[in-house]
């Protein structure tokens, strides 16, 4: 069978990991969180003392970080399990400056390339469509209105047991948002061949329909 790239863009919380896992599931795909990358990346900096906001402090820590992405969703970087640790409130809210380094994509891209040489992929992220997998045989901006998002964010929190509030969550999701939209390299943008995708009245197993009907369509 021929390999397939299925690329998922769009904003924060968007549904986008959530429908990735299952629809890479069914078809047998492999499943690759592009954001853990950069929020391990994140953590990492913030372990070593530097200041996310410092570029070529953060840039400087390159050759230190290996991030392993696991298929069972472990998350390992530098030898340490951070699964967990990369989805606390203090990654979350520096991630988006780390993910503006030109130097931190273009070593954490030529991984996610690496990634999706050999197999079929389900990837999602911000730039997979327009900038990772350019060629992806389908592309898909996944979007939902805020509120939305922020709700859904809100109760995937609590069932992992993250201490957040609702208002925390709606000023992280608008400042990650601006910040990724904004940046010079690699925004977060639909492709321009992207077929969007609003999500807000829709359940998952109704988003995961919609998603494999595109698939089947753009690859048959
Ligand atoms: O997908 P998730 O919300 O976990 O991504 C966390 C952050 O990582 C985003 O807000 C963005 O700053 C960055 N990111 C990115 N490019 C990607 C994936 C994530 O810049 N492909």
């Amino acid at each position: 069978m021929k390999r397939i790239c299925v690329a998922i863009d769009g904003p924060a919380a968007a549904g986008k990991s959530t429908i990735s896992k299952i629809v890479a599931k069914k078809l047998g795909f492999t499943y690759i969180d592009t954001g853990a990358m950069y929020r391990a990346f994140t953590y990492y900096v913030i372990k070593k003392g530097v200041d996310p906001k410092d570029e070529k402090a953060s840039c400087a820590l390159i050759p230190e970080v290996n991030i392993e992405l696991h298929k069972d969703g472990t998350v390992i970087c530098s030898g340490e399990d951070v699964t967990k640790v990369i989805r606390e409130p203090l990654v979350s809210g520096n991630v988006s400056y780390i993910a503006s380094y030109k130097d931190i994509r273009l070593a954490l891209v030529e991984q996610q390339r690496a990634m999706s040489k050999r197999v079929s992929v389900v990837m999602d992220g911000r730039d997979i469509g327009t900038y990772v997998l350019p060629h992806a045989e389908v592309k898909i901006f996944m979007i939902a209105s805020a509120e939305e998002r922020a709700h859904r964010r809100f109760i995937e929190n609590q069932e992992k047991g993250i201490p957040t509030t609702l208002e925390d969550i709606i000023a992280d999701v608008k400042k990650r948002d601006t910040i990724d939209s904004t940046r010079a390299f690699a925004p977060l943008k639909p492709a321009d061949d992207s077929i969007l995708l609003d999500t807000t009245k829709l359940t998952i197993d109704e988003v995961v329909e919609e998603v494999m009907k595109i698939i089947k369509e753009k690859t048959e």
